[in-house]
């Protein structure tokens, strides 16, 4: 029955100039979630607002689901519209809308009428009494409370006459473009596709990159990586991933630094990789999924040795959460499943029984030079054999 939806977002911070390029940045967002979508649509602003309106047959349900995925929407209204035919027909759509929409028949309700065409015969208060009068007569169940309504029922008279009531929750957040680009560490793992996803919602676009190891590293850890990209970038959009071979840096600092300092050394060198491909390609930042305490290289201590070789900011959006509240995340954005697939991931190949919790900057150095002779090559060989994977 509904052949459109009205986008309401957040107007926090979001004034003048910046209102203008908010817009521009939800209507591409909503346009390419809905490309995939059953249906053609049509996207129109008018007077600060955005209507999706079906030109002909589509897949409701789908298209809410794309829609629930935009980042910046705070709530989408389904919207039936109708040609102005006059008062009586119109009395007549909005029982029937009633009708379809709550068949109990036995709520609460307001009327609140709009006119943005002011030459409508009738007054907003016209409307709504007479509106209100229509409905009473038709279901005698219900009732008018203006101030606690259960259904708010809006009428906007403009060119046409749009009617609503429903409000589904949309993803909130800022719309992905906004907010520039920042380079995701995604690995198989559940945290990175959350944190992605968190930085995303901010209005950031994401670039990904992930450090393979084959042979140590099977292709089906590498297609769930890819799958994971995919997931993410149902929320932003198509995900640049960059994908590293990043065997024999690994191999390298296991001949020659002591093991357990293998994890954070191997770290550092994935911070810096990833550094080199974001300034590269214009990201402002990269992101972990690190949360402190979680494992032996997410101790405070550790996350300083690693951020240590960035000069970007690193985000690290999970850093408070439990892995529990993490995994619901991972959960709600549907990454989850995906994420517990087995297969191995580079870092527990090589990680030693013991690693150290509290690495000492100085020392972390020290044995890093034990690198100088090879790693300068082998770092220009890893980022001259990037493959780069557009996932969408
Ligand atoms: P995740 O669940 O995201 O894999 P984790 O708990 O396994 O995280 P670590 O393996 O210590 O934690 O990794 C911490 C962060 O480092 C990850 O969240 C991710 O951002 C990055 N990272 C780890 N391994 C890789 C990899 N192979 N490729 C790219 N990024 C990685
Ligand atoms: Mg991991």
């Amino acid at each position: 029955m509904f052949s459109a939806f009205l986008i309401k977002y957040a107007e926090i911070g979001v004034k003048g100039k910046n209102r203008y390029l908010f817009e521009e940045a939800l209507v591409h967002q909503i346009k390419s979630a809905l490309r995939k979508c059953e249906g053609e649509f049509e996207i129109r602003r008018t007077q600060g607002r955005i209507y999706v309106e079906a030109a002909g047959e589509f897949d409701y349900d789908e298209t809410v689901e794309s829609l629930c995925r935009v980042f910046g929407i705070s709530s989408i209204c389904p919207v039936v519209y109708v040609e102005d035919e006059g008062f009586e027909k119109l009395c007549d759509t909005v029982v029937g809308f009633l009708r379809d929409v709550y068949p109990e028949r036995n709520k609460s309700f307001k009327v609140n009428a709009r006119r943005a065409r002011k030459n409508y015969p009738k007054s907003s208060m016209e409307i709504n009494a007479d509106l209100g009068e229509a409905i009473l007569n038709a279901f005698p169940g219900m009732r008018v409370d203006v101030r606690n309504p259960e259904i708010m029922l809006n009428v906007e008279i403009r060119e046409k006459i749009y009617i609503y009531s429903l409000e589904i929750p949309g993803p909130g957040g800022m719309p992905v473009g906004t907010g520039g680009k920042a380079m995701l560490l995604l690995s198989g793992g559940i945290d990175s596709p959350v944190a992605g996803y968190m930085i995303a919602k901010r209005g950031v676009k994401i670039d990904a990159v992930y450090f393979h190891a084959p042979p140590y590293t099977s292709e089906r850890a590498k297609q769930k990586v890819i799958d994971l990209a995919r997931i993410v970038s149902r929320y932003t959009g198509p995900v640049y991933l960059h994908v590293i071979n990043f065997t024999d840096i690994q191999l390298y600092i296991h001949e020659k630094c002591p093991h357990e300092e293998l994890t954070i050394v191997m770290r550092r060198y994935m911070m810096r990789i990833a550094e080199h491909i974001a300034k590269e390609t214009e990201c402002l930042g990269l992101i972990t999924g690190e949360s402190i305490g979680q494992v032996a290289s997410q101790t405070m201590s550790s996350l300083a040795a690693t951020n240590e070789v960035c000069s970007l900011p690193v985000y690290r959006p999970l850093i408070g959460f439990d892995k529990k509240e993490i995994i619901e995340l991972a959960q709600k954005i549907g990454s989850y499943e995906t994420s517990i697939l087995p297969y191995e991931d580079c870092c527990t190949i090589f990680v030693a029984k013991h690693p150290v919790t509290k690495p000492n900057l100085n020392v972390i150095r020290r044995h890093e030079r034990n690198l100088e002779e090879k790693i300068g090559d082998l770092f220009k060989t890893a980022i001259e054999n990037d493959e780069l994977i557009i996932v969408e």
